[in-house]
């Protein structure tokens, strides 16, 4: 739990930094497939105005899914640099929980779709050979207009039965 005391925030405000085990994330509640790969990591700074409770700050988490276009398992850096969490009329008998808060601010930032990289070319529809580690021979037959039962050079008679079976 992150939390902090209101009653204690001195005239220089208080500094909240540290590691909070990443289960408050409730990641299984996104359809996709996304795991958090260590703790979330916080440095904040909090204030009193009145009774109003100011933090800001900044969290993030590195996160695991599979890339939304190839389905490699694709690290992302989730990060909020700008957390800002406003509580007005605090209740100042007590710690204050910002775990909420800094869930929202940081899942304001996830992203439609995680890929492993901006331009990632998927998978081949035919063959389902992942395209960023080069062509198929899909593609290539394709370019070259060349029927599927005639090989060109280099390519083995047996596999493209195999080809053939497959779709
Ligand atoms: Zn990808
Ligand atoms: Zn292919």
């Amino acid at each position: 739990m992150i939390r902090i005391n209101p009653a204690n925030i001195g005239m220089e405000g208080e500094c909240l930094s540290g590691e909070e085990d990443s289960s408050f994330l409730d990641l299984a509640s996104f359809p996709q497939d996304i795991q958090a790969k260590g703790p979330v990591k916080y440095a904040l700074h909090a204030s009193l105005a009145g009774r109003d409770l100011l933090v800001t700050g900044r969290a993030e988490v590195s996160l695991l899914s599979p890339c939304a276009v190839c389905l490699e398992e694709t690290e992302y850096r989730l990060a909020n640099e700008e957390i800002c969490i406003h509580v007005e009329n605090v209740p100042m008998d007590g710690f204050y929980d910002l775990t909420g808060d800094i869930r929202e601010n940081l899942l304001l930032n996830m992203p439609m779709r995680i890929k492993c990289r901006e331009n990632c070319k998927g998978l081949c529809p035919s063959c389902g050979a992942n395209l960023n580690e080069g062509e198929c021979s899909c593609g290539k037959k394709g370019a070259r207009g060349k029927k599927k039962d005639s090989p060109g050079k280099g390519e083995n008679t047996d596999w493209s039965a195999l080809d053939q079976l497959k779709f």
